[in-house]
């Protein structure tokens, strides 16, 4: 049995693998076991950003891992203090819930709005409704796959929670007509990811900040996938020099080394959650608090925001100069790219797959979009190399196409 039927054999089926067995991995390079070395452009949907195995990273890691790393919350430790102080430098939000995975952060997220709604807005026991975008992904959990507009994510996992309303994504005029007097909380990705690398239009965020304060809701986002650099800003919603009232991060906090996440918002909203009320064994330990600082501060010590914003121009610039019949349109901001391509002409699965063959890891999301988000560490010869594979793969698409026609 090799890796690939075992994993088959006794693991569930819930996703479906590029055929390629890997090892290790160094920066924005991983090689499989039979070592032959790939071009990393997907980065685990961002939680990759700081590169594989990034030096200091490994370091603090195994440093800390030997002093401590797991108490549960029943206890201070001398490591969480300074990374909650840290998010709220980084964000101006006023205090930190930290948690694991990105779900559990919309989850908290989730939670903060409907307390705010009751305690504070008084909307009555059990009516508080939160917006929601079309496209949108939050994560797996119940509730959070109840909201979701993809049928792949919710079929028979029913019965749902209720109190979600969703709108257009990006459509400030829906959204106003979507508001009631039980609307507590907006809850939106910056730029949708999964849903296909979707911007918003300009001054979006800026109209919904406007909105959301005028109709007393809480702009709560998701840059889970958004932030942390990835757009050439550490988050997102910065490219219209707006603060939402909190803001869900995770993925690349944990340095690509472990699952760490917080919600981050404003005092008032922080402070709705008395002891007792929320929390999580793993949540903040020391190990976690540890490297999630640490990434912090590669991240501001190699500027990978600034990276990300000058070696994204350069993709997107080298991607829209591709003509290709199969590509309907590119959309991105940082290293952070979307090709949509025309399901007519060609099949973006079977694009990855050609990608895979020539060395370049890429996988589409949704059925039409190849997405490419590599490490935020890529340098210029390596975007070029990603680019020449694509244009081959297009290239060789579209003449097995036209052979077929
Ligand atoms: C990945 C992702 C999540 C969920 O994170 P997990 O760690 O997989 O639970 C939530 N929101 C967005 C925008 C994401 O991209």
């Amino acid at each position: 049995m090799n890796e690939i039927e075992r994993e088959q054999r006794f693991g569930a089926h819930n996703y479906s693998p590029l055929p390629v067995v890997l090892s290790h991995g160094k920066g924005v390079w991983v090689w499989d076991v039979e070592g032959n070395r790939y071009l990393d452009m997907m980065s685990a949907y961002s939680a990759v950003s700081h590169g594989h195995a990034h030096p200091r990273l490994v370091a603090a890691l195994t440093a800390q891992a030997q002093r401590l790393a797991v108490v549960s919350r029943a206890f201070y430790t001398d490591r969480l203090g300074a990374f909650l102080e840290r998010l709220c430098d980084l964000t101006t939000l006023g205090g930190a819930l930290p948690m694991n995975t990105g779900a559990e952060a919309v989850e908290t997220a989730i939670k903060a709005a409907r307390r705010w709604g009751y305690s504070v807005k008084r909307i009555p026991a059990g009516k508080a409704e939160i917006i929601v975008a079309d496209g949108n992904f939050h994560g797996r959990t119940t509730t959070i796959v109840g909201f979701s507009s993809e049928p792949a994510y919710r079929a028979d996992f029913g019965p749902f929670a209720p109190g979600f309303v969703r709108v257009p994504f990006g459509d400030i005029d829906a959204l106003r007509a979507a508001i009631t007097p039980n609307t507590c909380a907006v809850l939106f990705e910056t730029i949708q990811g999964e849903g296909g690398i979707v911007v918003p239009p300009e001054g979006f965020l800026r109209g919904l900040r406007a909105l959301c304060t005028e109709q007393n809701v809480l702009m709560l986002l998701d840059e889970i996938q958004s932030g942390l650099g990835r757009t050439g800003r550490w988050f997102a919603y910065q490219h219209e020099g707006i603060v939402p009232d909190g803001v869900m991060l995770g993925k690349a906090l944990g340095g690509g080394l472990l699952p760490v996440s917080a919600f981050v918002a404003r005092r008032d909203i922080i402070d709705l959650f008395e002891p007792g009320s929320h929390g999580s064994t793993f949540g903040g330990n020391a190990l976690a608090a540890t490297v999630a600082l640490e990434a912090l501060d590669v991240m501001a010590d190699e500027d990978l925001p600034g990276r990300s914003a000058e070696m994204g121009e350069y993709l997107l610039s080298r991607l829209h100069a591709i003509h290709s019949p199969l590509i309907r349109e590119v959309r991105g901001r940082g290293l952070w790219a979307g090709i949509e391509i025309d399901p007519a002409r060609a099949d973006a699965h079977d694009l990855s797959m050609r990608m895979l063959r020539r060395r370049v890891l890429a996988k589409e999301t949704r059925s039409t979009v190849l997405r490419l988000a590599p490490p935020l560490v890529i340098e210029r010869a390596e975007i070029d190399m990603c680019i020449s594979a694509l244009k081959a793969v297009l290239a060789e698409a579209e003449s097995e196409a036209e052979s077929q026609a």
